[in-house]
């Protein structure tokens, strides 16, 4: 099996983390959109503004994706847009196939929901992609602590990286104060952490950000970043 050159093994992914970590994110996007250049694809949920801004500071080129599962809160699509055109930089929406717009099944099944809404178009998007970028950080959750800034992602064969892995929460907050990044308006309204508005509460300040999403159920995560249902390709790689 021919090695493509945007393939990283174990060991490179490794070496990598090895060689930038202490890195800044700017540092660590630059060197990913210098290496993959098109075949990188930047996703956020646009709960704020920092990965885009980060992204599209290195350059506008960069793609950010903003997953609309059709049931996102309307302030969270217009805060995308509104940072697009503040910052200036390539905005792509993507939308589920294959259900129609307004049919609730998170009302009977949030795995299956999330699956067709959010982890199915990643995957369509991902195809033929060599590396996703996202915003993941340790101080996100204790599910995220082992969060590296390198990671191969084995259900969809592609690389995946986390500039901002190890901004603690005050990092974060200092770079947005930084660069006077707005909020998104729902973050006002006690929002911590911002999804689809069925599956989203707000929080007591000082709870867990994330202790708001799918609140009462036994689920932390979309299955965008932690595969319930695998679509495992065997790689010999
Ligand atoms: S977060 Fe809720 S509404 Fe959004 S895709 Fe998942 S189950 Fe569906």
């Amino acid at each position: 099996m021919s090695h493509h050159p945007l393939h990283l093994g174990v060991d490179e992914v490794s070496e990598l983390n090895h060689q930038l970590s202490g890195k800044s994110a700017e540092n660590i996007i630059e060197w990913a959109h210098g290496y993959f250049d098109h075949h990188m694809v930047v996703t956020s949920s646009f709960g704020d503004a920092t990965l885009a801004h980060l992204a599209w500071g290195v350059s506008p080129l960069i793609e950010v994706v903003l997953l609309d599962t059709q049931f996102l809160f309307p302030e969270t699509i217009a805060f995308a847009h509104e940072l697009r055109q503040r910052v200036g930089g390539v905005l792509t929406v993507v939308q589920p196939e294959g259900i129609a717009p307004d049919v609730e099944l998170w009302k009977l099944d949030t795995d299956a929901c999330c699956a067709v809404r959010k982890v199915a178009p990643l995957e369509r998007l991902l195809e033929g992609r060599h590396a996703w970028m996202t915003g993941l950080r340790r101080d996100d959750s204790q599910s995220r602590a082992n969060t590296q800034v390198i990671a191969l992602d084995p259900f969809r064969d592609v690389v995946k990286v986390n500039p901002i892995a190890a901004w603690s929460n005050t990092d974060f907050a200092a770079y947005k104060a930084r660069h006077g990044l707005p909020d998104n308006p729902l973050t006002a309204k006690g929002y911590a952490s911002i999804g689809c508005w069925p599956c989203t509460r707000p929080v007591e300040p000082g709870a867990d950000p994330r202790s708001g999403r799918w609140a009462g159920q036994d689920k932390t995560e979309c299955g965008l970043h932690e595969p319930r249902v695998s679509r495992v390709t065997v790689s010999t790689r």
